[in-house]
């Protein structure tokens, strides 16, 4: 396919006669088209296609069904019947009523492009600065929040995981090397791994289940031995899944013994969920917990202006593996932004995201005041009343000394490093002050040792101290309020969009699903501007609304 850039043509009189008279209320397409033009132009597309070879669709077009699509939760069968069939479309898309589409399959292909280009950023990208040259765009305060999503995989039990991994490496065999393959197996193999491995079609006894397990095992070890053979081709060991059927036999046991008798691994030697594959179709999704959620999948991350007096626009889009904390995204979310000179003053954000560390880099880096509570200090003395937590040390940062509620100093100033590499004070007090001391229970629970004391270095440690008194005044709490709202952008991406369901398999293309979902629920967005739809509100229960107000 090959791609000759070409200027967006007029909306032809025929389709724009026939949309007027079919919508003389307004439609979404006919009013985003009025209003912010195509949004894309060939040009930004040029570089994912080659100069010859048969010419492409137009990629404007594609882009634009792609995120259209979204705006209706469309597969990609459905949004090219759209293309053909509905006024609405062909006026966006600037096509006469005769056009006849094109087939769905073109929609992945373009998607595929898209990826492989690193270009998935684009629909956005290109939406945000049409909206910034239109004055339709205050970034100035923006807020963040992250949601799960789930992978487009059958969740497996340890027993159907290992069916189904050698059946993939079975199945990609077959199609690559049958001859080679029909060599190496036993006429039984068809019995069990023909059909797809599922939980009520294998034994109920775990004795039975287990003597199965160690089958498939034995099983998996031989196909392995028999690719990774010198006298194998040596290519079949390249094939992906044989790559898979590697890594989930690793995971799952432990190297057969030399009889050849397979063993489990148990629990405390499985790997831990940052790298254990729960299904050969998609390696990427991982197993996490958040609250009261589990899944196995990914985690993505929206940000979104939410300044007065104009429209809440989604700026960035953050897709994660499912293990990846949300600390860990506030740095590339700040950089996404920053690319897109589209950085806030105000970032709202809950407990999960802020850390000392992005409140004082933020600051420094960036300009950003990040607006969210801190996690409160988890030290024992910091729950228990009477309790002395760190906050009730004074640090005399300049002599390296801390003065304890009863006036000791510390006698020992150490700084180091923690675990995760932190810059860490460690704080001692002397044995002997702290043996005598009458209210050492508020202090150590410890029966001789000092009371030591473990701070941040000081800046970090100022940062954590001033937020977490901050964090409880009511003006704080406030200001606080406006991160809100984004659990109701969360809500409406899930319920018009499918945002907490992958559509496709692998972090790369569900990523690119994300940034087409808040691309199409900006469009949504635009249009309730354009036709001066109000922001709902957030409802409030018939019984909660009998509740009276305090005095
Ligand atoms: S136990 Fe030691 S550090 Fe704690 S209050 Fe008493 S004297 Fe101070």
């Amino acid at each position: 396919m090959s791609m000759q850039p070409q200027n967006i043509p007029p909306v032809p009189p025929d389709t724009e006669a026939v949309a007027r008279a079919a919508f003389p209320k307004g439609n979404i397409y006919v009013s985003l088209r009025d209003n912010l033009g195509s949004i894309y132009e060939d040009e930004f597309f040029a570089t994912l296609f080659p100069k010859r070879g048969q010419p492409a669709e137009s990629p404007w077009r594609l882009g634009l069904i792609c995120v259209m699509q979204f705006v209706e939760n469309l597969t990609d069968r459905q949004a090219a019947e759209a293309v053909r069939s509905r006024i609405d479309w062909k006026y966006a898309l600037s096509l006469p009523l005769t056009d006849p589409g094109f087939d769905f399959s073109v929609l992945s292909e373009f998607r595929r492009r898209l990826i492989e280009g690193n270009a998935e950023q684009l629909l956005l990208d290109r939406l945000l600065k049409r909206l910034r040259d239109l004055g339709l765009m205050k970034p100035e305060r923006q807020r963040t929040d992250s949601t799960h999503v789930l992978a487009v995989i059958r969740n497996l039990n340890r027993l159907e995981l290992l069916g189904e991994t050698l059946r993939f490496a079975l199945n990609s065999l077959a199609a690559v090397a049958p001859d080679w393959l029909m060599n190496q197996i036993n006429s039984d193999w068809f019995d069990r791994y023909s059909r797809r491995v599922e939980n009520y079609r294998l034994p109920k006894l775990d004795s039975e289940r287990e003597a199965l397990g160690n089958l498939i095992g034995k099983d998996g070890f031989a196909l392995l031995n028999d690719i990774y053979a010198p006298t194998a081709p040596f290519w079949l060991s390249q094939i992906k899944a044989v790559e898979i059927l590697r890594q989930v036999w690793v995971q799952q046991f432990y190297a057969p013994g030399e009889e050849g008798i397979v063993q489990w691994r148990t629990t405390k030697d499985m790997p831990p969920s940052t790298i254990a594959i729960h299904s050969p179709y998609d390696v990427e999704a991982h197993y996490s917990s958040k609250r009261s959620v589990d899944w196995v999948g990914y985690k993505t991350h929206l940000t979104e202006s939410c300044g007065e007096d104009c429209p809440h626009i989604i700026t960035q889009v953050y897709t994660t593996l499912s293990t990846v904390t949300d600390d860990a995204a506030v740095e590339p979310i700040h950089q996404g932004l920053e690319a897109k000179s589209l950085l806030p003053e105000e970032h709202f954000m809950d407990t999960g995201y802020v850390t000392a560390e992005h409140l004082v880099n933020s600051r420094t880096q960036y300009g950003i005041e990040i607006i969210g509570p801190v996690r409160s200090d988890p030290s024992w003395q910091a729950r228990t009343n009477p309790g002395f937590a760190a906050d009730q040390f004074e640090i005399d940062w300049q002599q390296q000394v801390a003065t304890c509620p009863m006036g000791q100093k510390s006698i020992t100033w150490s700084s180091q490093f923690d675990m995760s590499g932190q810059s860490i004070i460690d704080i001692r007090f002397a044995t002997a002050a702290c043996r005598a001391c009458p209210v050492r229970s508020h202090c150590t629970r410890s029966k001789n040792a000092p009371r030591g004391l473990t701070i941040r270095a000081q800046t970090f440690h100022e940062a954590l101290s001033t937020r977490r008194q901050s964090q409880e005044t009511p003006e704080f709490l406030h200001q606080y309020h406006q991160r809100a709202g984004i659990e109701a952008t969360l809500s409406q991406g899930t319920r018009r969009t499918g945002l907490r369901r992958s559509r496709y398999t692998g972090l790369a293309k569900t990523h690119l699903q994300h940034i087409l979902i808040a691309t199409a629920l900006n469009l949504v967005r635009l249009d309730a501007w354009f036709n001066d739809v109000p922001i709902a509100k957030t409802r409030v229960s018939r019984f909660k609304q009998l509740q009276p107000k305090p005095a």
